[in-house]
């Protein structure tokens, strides 16, 4: 029988009593499966503030220690009736802190975080969570097992910060470490390196854990649970009537992911198309018993009516404009930027050139550093430069969107019709999204002008 990859996140973990809404879905599930979690909500930005914190004064050691102790010991008080369970688990709980503490005495005095440290602290929120998991499991009768990515070994191309799981070699691992007809609690967020060390794979990488397990086991299906209803004709913040999109291709459910939409990592689609291993997404605030998906992801392309299945949007896309007479027809321009920008680690997530300019689309994390950059390189072709923050990208996203006429002009209209003026579009380079900029002033009733056209 193939196994189910469940995956549960932070927004199933906020409080303490949300344990208990994992038992149930997994008691539903009624099979051995795998199941992969993230840390507690927000215990990630956590570590990654008290690592800062640590190296200045050792005291905080101590808080962060507390702090931790205090939250698992809450989670673990409202989980379990059984007294020797809950002693039990605390010891476990309190020897994998302890552990924690060891390495950050280490930052402290070495006064520097490397990265190999670095990936190994911030697994740490994982590690909690699948260990309080696994008891509270067992202490419900059920046959449960953690399985830490180093004992399988999950493997990686050893890229700290952002890994990228290697199957040839991990598959094999992966079958052989969970094959029992058991339920095995994984924790999310890391593999190994060849060399054996910690590497994380990406932050909210959790998903992208989950996936590529499921693809190591060839996994009948990923079940991604949330707290929201599955991927939505629009965020429901900012329309009316937003619509349940029940099945999405992989192409779409990537590209919404990309663009904003927060139900999947924009990575989690990649391991699984090849293998055809389809994603089910379930919203466990509305769990009544049934394990059926809210939204399915797989490998067929459907085209509805409407063309467009959502529109969704991101205020981290920022440009950089590079204005020179020609800089289009000049060569090397375009190579010594990315060749400098790829040296400070900054990812250029699309380029978009004219003859005149060269747009580069950046993240507004990497904005200010990218524009000193440039602008220390001092070259010749390039006139001027401007960084633009304000904006917010908004994508549409459906198969068919590029092979049926019509559908660019209604959604123009439909931005003209409110005075929203369009910043720069980019269309074709995908065959089911298409993406403009406007103003971040203009984003919201710019998606509702979409939605209300499309939708109604
Ligand atoms: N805990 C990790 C993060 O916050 C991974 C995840 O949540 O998926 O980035
Ligand atoms: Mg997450």
């Amino acid at each position: 029988m193939k196994k189910v990859v469940a995956k549960f996140g932070g927004s199933n973990l906020k409080k303490k009593e949300d344990i208990q809404k994992l038992v149930r879905v997994i008691k539903a599930y009624d099979r051995p499966m795998v199941i992969v979690v993230s840390a507690f909500y927000g215990i990630t930005n956590h570590l990654i503030q008290a690592m800062d914190d640590v190296k200045k004064d050792e005291s905080n050691i101590e808080k962060l220690v507390r702090f931790l102790r205090e939250l698992k010991e809450e989670a673990i008080l409202e989980n379990f009736d059984d007294k020797d369970w809950q002693d039990r688990t605390l010891n476990a709980v309190q020897s994998r802190i302890k552990e924690l503490s060891r390495y950050l005495t280490g930052i402290h005095y070495i006064g520097d975080v490397p990265e190999f440290v670095e990936d190994v602290i911030l697994s740490y929120g994982e590690r909690l969570s699948s260990l309080v998991l696994t008891s509270i499991l067992q202490s419900n009768g059920i046959d449960a097992e953690e399985a830490l990515p180093e004992q399988m070994p999950l493997v990686t191309d050893g890229e700290f910060g952002n890994a990228t799981v290697d199957f040839d070699i991990s598959s094999a691992n992966v079958q052989k470490r969970l094959a029992e007809n058991k339920i095995y609690v994984v924790p999310g967020f890391y593999g190994v390196s060849e060399q054996g060390k910690v590497t994380l794979l990406g932050r909210g990488g959790s998903d992208y854990s989950a996936a590529a397990i499921a693809r190591c086991l060839e996994a009948e299906s990923l079940d991604v649970w949330k707290d929201v209803d599955g991927f939505m004709s629009a965020d429901p913040k900012l329309v009316t009537s937003p619509q349940r999109i029940t099945n999405l291709s992989y192409a779409e459910a990537a590209e919404l992911s990309y663009f904003g939409a927060s139900i999947l990592h924009p990575r989690t689609v990649e391991p699984l198309k090849e293998v055809g291993i389809p994603i089910h997404i379930g919203n466990i605030d509305a769990f009544d018993g049934s394990v059926a998906p809210r939204t399915v992801v797989h490998g067929t392309e459907t085209v509805t009516d409407c063309i467009i299945k959502s529109v969704t949007y991101s205020d981290d896309f920022c440009i950089l404009k590079m204005r020179g007479p020609g800089v289009g027809l000049k060569k090397g321009v375009l190579a010594k930027v990315t060749v400098a920008l790829d040296r400070a680690g900054i990812n250029i997530k699309s380029v978009i050139t004219s003859q005149i300019v060269i747009n580069l689309l950046l993240s507004a994390k990497d904005i200010k550093r990218a524009y000193s950059i440039v602008e220390e390189l001092e070259l010749s072709s390039i006139t001027e430069l401007i960084a633009s923050e304000q904006i917010s990208t908004i994508a549409v996203v459906g198969e068919g969107l590029l092979d049926r006429p019509g559908v660019a002009g209604r959604l123009f209209m439909a931005l003209a019709r409110k005075d929203i003026n369009v910043q720069m579009i980019v269309s074709g380079a995908s065959a089911v999204a298409s993406y403009f900029m406007v103003a971040k002033d203009d984003r919201d009733s710019a998606i509702e002008a979409i939605h209300d056209e499309f939708f109604k």
